[in-house]
């Protein structure tokens, strides 16, 4: 029961979620012509699915002493849903136009919880940018050109954001 969620996202590595991290290829802190410059600092466990606690690994910045990391391609930052999980609530509410307990209900889910999801989207699409987008879309327009994007493209996109600033996410 997708319900018309967008067939770029069923059908490759969204559907078949890689919990592996991907290495960064620019620091968040520094200006994205900096080289290389950090350096494996540990790792954090946080719990990715089915409950299944992973390692994340964490990256110090030598310039600035701060450290970073970036999620597998399955898991957002912040919450303990999947993100193929999320991105259908997003469709389902935002796209086909239904209402957050309609939401909820279709996909089994805690109402408060895809409350707060839509919510933090609906903030969070105010400063994204999709390539070629230059000023804000709406909710809907937003989430139909980025499922236009094949699911790796999305999944690059979502590195990107994070890159740019550690706190930025879809959600
Ligand atoms: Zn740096």
């Amino acid at each position: 029961m997708m319900n018309n969620f967008p067939a770029s996202l069923r059908a490759d590595r969204f559907s078949q979620p890689s919990l592996l991290a991907p290495l960064p290829t620019r620091c968040p802190y520094c200006p994205a012509t900096t080289c290389y410059h950090w350096i494996r600092n540990a790792s954090y466990g946080r719990y990715g699915l089915d409950s299944e606690r992973i390692r994340i690994p964490r990256w110090l910045c030598k310039i600035t002493k701060r450290t970073f990391s970036l999620l597998p391609d399955a898991l957002l930052p912040y919450h303990s849903t999947t993100t193929t999980r999320i991105l259908q609530w997003l469709n389902h509410t935002f796209v086909n136009g239904h209402g957050m307990a309609t939401t909820a209900k279709f996909f089994s889910a805690a109402r408060t919880t895809v409350r707060r999801v839509c919510a933090k989207f609906y903030q969070a699409v105010k400063v994204l940018r999709l390539s070629g987008q230059a000023g804000v879309l709406p909710p809907a327009e937003f989430l139909r050109r980025l499922f236009s994007n094949s699911g790796s493209q999305v999944a690059t996109l979502f590195v990107a954001w994070k890159e740019r600033e550690p706190k930025h996410s879809l959600v």
